[in-house]
Parts: C-alpha cells; structure tokens; sequence
C-alpha cells in the first residue's frame, strides 16, 4: 500500500514545505505512464515537488528524471513540497500512490474459510483497540474532520459531567482535561493533517499526539514524562468514541454488496458481519483454527484470514474486491478478464449441506466403526449437520448466545434454544459446551481478552449466578432428549468439583433427581489438564479433546495471530505425545474420549488418531463428508506398530513422512 507517513506540513508565513513517504505498489512500477499521470497532476500545483528513491532525485514534473529514479514495485520513496500549495500537492500526489495510479489488479494470499466466492466494494471495520490508519479521498476530508470535532465535544461533554459531584479533585482532573481537549494539537492540527494527508481522522491524531508524547517522554523529568500517559489515554479515548460512530456508519451499508475489511476480527464480528448481509470479510489476523476462522466456514461465509497486514491498510473504501475464499485469493481492483472468470461463481451463504438419504453408519475400511458429529454454534446450523450424516451434535458453543448483544440471555432464552437443539435433533445426543466466553469470543475487552486469562469455567465459576442459569436451562432441556453437558477450560479437578457442586444445586432448584442428570464431561484442552485426567476422571463421564486451544497452549501460538499461524504444526511431537496420551489414558480411566477441535475435520488426522483408539470425532458439517470417505479409504486395525511410533514421539519431519506413508498405503 501506499499512504503517507506523513510528517507533518509546518506552515510557515511565505514558505510551505510538506513531506510525505510512500511506497510504490503497483505491478511495474513508476514506468511511463504513471510518471507522466504524476508528472500531470504535479504540474497543476503552485509548488516545487521533489521524489526522492535510494539517493536519486526527481522532480515530480519531469518524466525523465522520474523513469531514471527507478522505482520498482516495493520502493520506498519520498516526496516533498515546497510552495504555496504544498499540502494539496503532497496529498494528491501520495493518494496517486496509494491508488496503485489507478492500474493494478493485485492478488493477496490470504487463509480461505472455503465458502466460495464474494464480489463487492471494501467496507473498513474499524477495531476496537487498534487505531485504524487509512487513506480517504479528497471528498471524505470534511466528513472525517467531522468525525474528529464530533468525538472531541463528546468527550468535553463526558468531563464536564464527571465535574459535577463537587468533589475538588474531579474538577482539578476535569479542567485539566478540558484544557488538554482544546489544545491546537488535538483539535486544530489533526483537522489539518486529515486534509493535508489525506489520511483518517484517528490516524490524524494519532500523529499529532505522538508528537508530544514523544516530546514529554525525551524529558528527564519523570512528572513531564507522566504527562505523556494523559495524552495517550486521551487519544484511546477519543479513538474510541470515532469507532463508535464508525461502526454507526457500518450499519447504515447493511444489506449492500460489500466486502468487510478489518485489521483484526473476532468471532462477534463475523457473525456482525454475517447478520448485516455482507458478501465476505477479509482481515489480518487469525488462522485456521481461530474461532473467526471456525464461524465463517460454519455460517458459509466468504472469508479470508491471515492478509498481509500492510498491503490491507492501503485499501480505500469502495475498492473493488473479488474474494475467492476456496483459492484463499484476494482480488484487489479485479480487470475484466479476471471479473467475467468469476462471473459464474457464486458464493454459499448457508453451510454446506448434503442431498439425498442420510449416509451409513461410518467405519474404516477394515470395518471399525467411528462415530461423527458436528460442532454448531447456532441453531440454523442444526439441520445442515444432520443432512451431512451427523449422528448427534458433539459440541454445541453455547456462547454463541451471549455474543453481540449488550444483555444476558436469561434462563428463558437460554432454555428454548437449548431445547429446540435438543427437540431438533430427534433422539441424537447433543453435547452441550457451557459458555466459553473470552479471547477472540467477546468480552468484556479485559481479563476476558487475554487467551490465558478468565475464559470458559473460570469466567462461569467467578459468576456463579448467571452459571447457574445456565446449568438450569439445559437441565430443563434435557427433558426433552438425550444430552450431555461439558465444561471448557477445565485444569484443576477443584473446578469440575464446583461445577458439578453447582450442578445439583441447579437440579434441586428444577426439581431434577439428583440420581438422573446428565452425563458431565470436560474438554481435554490445556496440556496441564492432560496429567490430570486420572484426578479429572473421578467426576467427569468423558472427555473430548479441544485441539484447537490445546495446540495454541502447548506451542505457545495465540491462535488469533496470523503472524504465528505457521507455528501451530499439529506434527510438533509435543502435540501428539499429548494426544496419544490422551486418547491413551481415557481407556486406561475407562472413559470415553472423542476429538472436536479442527484437527478432527482434517482426514488424515482423524484416521491417524483412530489408529491410536479414537472412535469418536466432531466438526463442522461441511467435512463430514470428507472425514467419512478418508476413514473408508483406510484401514486402521493392525496399525500398532503405526501408532507407536507416534505415541514415541519424533520430529514433525518425521511424523509427517508417517503421514504421508500412511496416506499412500490405505
Ligand atoms: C478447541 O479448543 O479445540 C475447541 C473445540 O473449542 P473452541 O474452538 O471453541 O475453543
Ligand atoms: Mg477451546
């Protein structure tokens, strides 16, 4: 992308200079046709522009000189102004970079949720905690100095109410506040920097605050270096208040032909997404395994993960995408041969779900019989599962409830989407996740939002209350057909203890015979929890492995991160010594062990690990289909030797070469 990192014009009385860096993003680079396009629209300014590139220099009117700068895609060049429109200039000139000069269908790699294809204009989602940096058109100036003054007498209005108590302190707090509110580098000079840069308007004042903040942090006095943290709460603040009517704005475009593009998104935000009718999402962050990752191929949406950061930020709104979620490509500004090649596809709305009679029972070429469901999040998802043959749901995400909404689901609620799953399912067994509420899945933007902090049972047993009300609402499902209840994130046998304590409770308060609940089980996702499976046994009637957490916590690889995607190998011997082990102790405990994580949906796993004794696996609809034709292809019994090897441990090289022998031999 192309945007400048503007430094900012210092208007001067007589002399004007403005200075932007940008980079050429275009497939050939400053050849002739954008050197005279530049050349064009340089000469139309009262100033002197210069380029410089890798110790050459150019006058921005003079093709020549430009051609011999030779700029080729990737380079970084800076521009300068000095003149009396310098600002204009600067800025026009870096929104020709940033455009690509208008020339360039570019195609971005990207992780595809394989839901088929999305065509339509970009539409920025901006973050919460990250400050959103992109170029605008000129004719977005004044709408985004808005943006700015609207968020900035927000705020002033916020202080003054803080002020109202009478207490001294507040008022010294929010007069300083106000004082710092109306400084020229809050107000005045990012509405300029918006103009001159053509930039954002939270980017405009994040360069502006930086400035000082920089400033009181090279002092060495430590109170004016404290000053440099009011200044930055002040730019998160406001920063905040702008995406909030940002995401205002996004409502406003529900229902239009358009492709989401955010430089991270949860899975609060997909199903946002979805729900608004947007044709795709693309984004920087996540993996395959994030739960972004899991909704989007769950809901059929169009989607593209783990996007070159930078090359997203230069996208403007409108920009023609095509997303092709099935090649994991992003097209940006698509010409027209590649716009009629996808002018046939069209993408998935819906999961997958398959025709005709509900499958056999599955089993292995050599005649074992292993059992499949699906993971849902949703109750529309139910009857997809059970068109594609599954044989009950194994992971039912509860969450999913409690997400995108500024209440709780009460008992009620909770209870008519639990029984309708249940009622839904017709004699099939539906495993139901309590909330796992935290990380990428919500939140309250604290504790909740650190992948180690207060996520799954430890979030249910500090609120013992609204757990309660879950545990009462599935109780009273549960009369409905069969089900059972797992608990997620579960380390210490302390917490299934308490669980299970409030369990009872929940049961006398609906009148339930303690002797008929249930059937309780834990998710096998944090190594630890693996070494205490004997201890975890006593209680729980089974246990279903989370691979997904479980590879994030033993390789230490955030599976939200795109930037560590690569390091989440499901061959790391680590990996598979804890799932051998697993699957191992679960028949020494005498315990039934099955897999739901998105390992499971992967064939050659899945057959791997019934080698090991697996018998039980649950995924998203859409590969049942293919888990079953893997598992018929191969045969599993008389694979000691196979599965001991594994269980031993080995390189990931190693283990892969098993794999592939594996693969090749049926
Ligand atoms: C897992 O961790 O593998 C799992 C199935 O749970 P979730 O993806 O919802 O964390
Ligand atoms: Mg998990």
């Amino acid at each position: 992308m192309s945007r400048p990192t503007s430094k900012r014009a210092k208007p001067s009385p007589g002399k004007r200079i403005a200075h932007a860096a940008v980079e050429v993003i275009n497939d050939w680079g400053l050849h002739a046709r954008p050197s005279a396009a530049l050349g064009r629209l340089a000469k139309g300014f009262d100033a002197k522009i210069t380029i410089r590139h890798d110790g050459r220099k150019a006058s921005a009117s003079s093709i020549a000189q430009l051609l011999i700068l030779e700029a080729v895609k990737g380079s970084h060049l800076e521009l300068e102004a000095e003149g009396p429109d310098a600002e204009e200039a600067i800025a026009a000139l870096a929104g020709m970079f940033a455009d690509g000069f208008g020339e360039d269908h570019r195609v971005l790699p990207g992780e595809g949720s394989r839901c088929g294809v999305a065509v339509g204009g970009v539409h920025i989602l901006h973050q919460a905690n990250d400050i959103p940096h992109y170029s605008i058109p000129k004719t977005a100036v004044a709408q985004e100095q808005k943006r700015l003054a609207q968020a900035i007498k927000d705020e002033r209005r916020h202080v003054r109410e803080l002020d109202k108590g009478g207490d001294r302190l507040i008022a010294e707090f929010s007069s300083m506040m106000l004082g710092m509110l109306d400084e020229e580098h809050v107000a005045a000079q990012p509405a300029q920097q918006i103009r001159a840069g053509l930039v954002n308007a939270e980017w405009a004042l994040k360069v502006c605050l930086d400035e000082v903040i920089e400033q009181f942090n090279a002092s060495g006095n430590e109170v004016i270096q404290a000053h440099a943290n009011d200044y930055s709460q002040m730019l998160l603040r406001l920063v905040g208040r702008m995406a909030a009517t940002r995401r205002k704005r996004a409502k406003v475009r529900e229902g239009t032909k358009r492709v989401v593009v955010s430089a991270s998104v949860g899975a609060a935000d997909v199903i946002d997404c979805y729900r608004a009718g947007y044709a795709g999402l693309v984004t920087s962050s996540g993996s395959y395994s994030s739960h972004a990752a899991i909704l989007a191929r769950g809901l059929g949406m169009p989607a593209l993960f783990a996007v070159d950061a930078k090359a997203l930020r230069g996208l403007a709104e409108d920009t023609q995408l095509i997303l092709d979620s099935d090649a994991g490509e992003l097209h940006v500004k698509p010409d027209k041969e590649v716009v009629k090649r996808f002018a046939k596809k069209t993408a998935r709305r819906r999961p997958p779900a398959a025709r005709g009679k509900a499958p056999a029972a599955t089993k292995t070429r050599d005649g074992v019989r292993v059992h499949l469901h699906a993971n849902i999040e949703f109750l529309d998802e139910l009857a997809p599962a059970y068109a594609a043959g599954a044989e009950g749901i194994g992971l039912y995400r509860t969450e999913f409830l409690f997400l995108n909404r500024d209440d709780e689901p009460g008992e009620e609620e909770q209870y008519v989407a639990y029984a309708a799953a249940v009622k839904g399912s017709g004699g099939r067994p539906v495993t139901f996740r309590t909330a796992d509420i935290g990380h990428d899945k919500g939140g309250d933007g604290s504790s909740h939002s650190s992948a180690m902090g207060l996520r799954g049972i430890r979030d249910s047993l500090r609120r013992p209350a609204a757990f309660k009300e879950q545990l009462r609402a599935l109780l009273r499902a549960s009369a409905h057909g069969p089900m059972r209840i797992m608990l997620p994130m579960v380390v210490h046998a302390a917490e299934l203890d308490e669980a299970v304590r409030l369990l009872r409770e929940a049961a006398s308060e609906t009148g339930q015979p303690p002797d008929r609940l249930p059937p309780v089980g834990v998710m096998i996702e944090i190594p630890g929890a693996v070494y205490a499976m004997p201890q975890l046994a006593r209680r729980a009637d089974f246990f279903a492995i989370g691979t997904n957490d479980l590879i994030q916590y033993a390789l230490a690889v955030d599976r939200n991160l795109a930037e560590v995607a690569e390091l989440a190998d499901s061959c790391h011997p680590g990996v598979i010594s804890l799932l051998a082990r697993t699957v191992r102790q679960g028949k020494e405990l005498g315990r039934e062990v099955t897999m739901c994580g998105e390992l499971a949906a992967d064939p050659l796993m899945a057959c791997l690990y019934c080698t090991l004794g697996l018998r039980g696996l649950s995924m998203g609809a859409g590969k049942i289909e293919a888990v079953r034709a893997a598992l018929g292809r191969h045969s599993i019994r008389g694979r000691r030797r196979l599965a001991e090897r594994l269980a031993a441990g080995g390189s990931a090289a190693e283990i892969r070469e098993l794999l592939q022998g594996f693969a090749e031999g049926g």
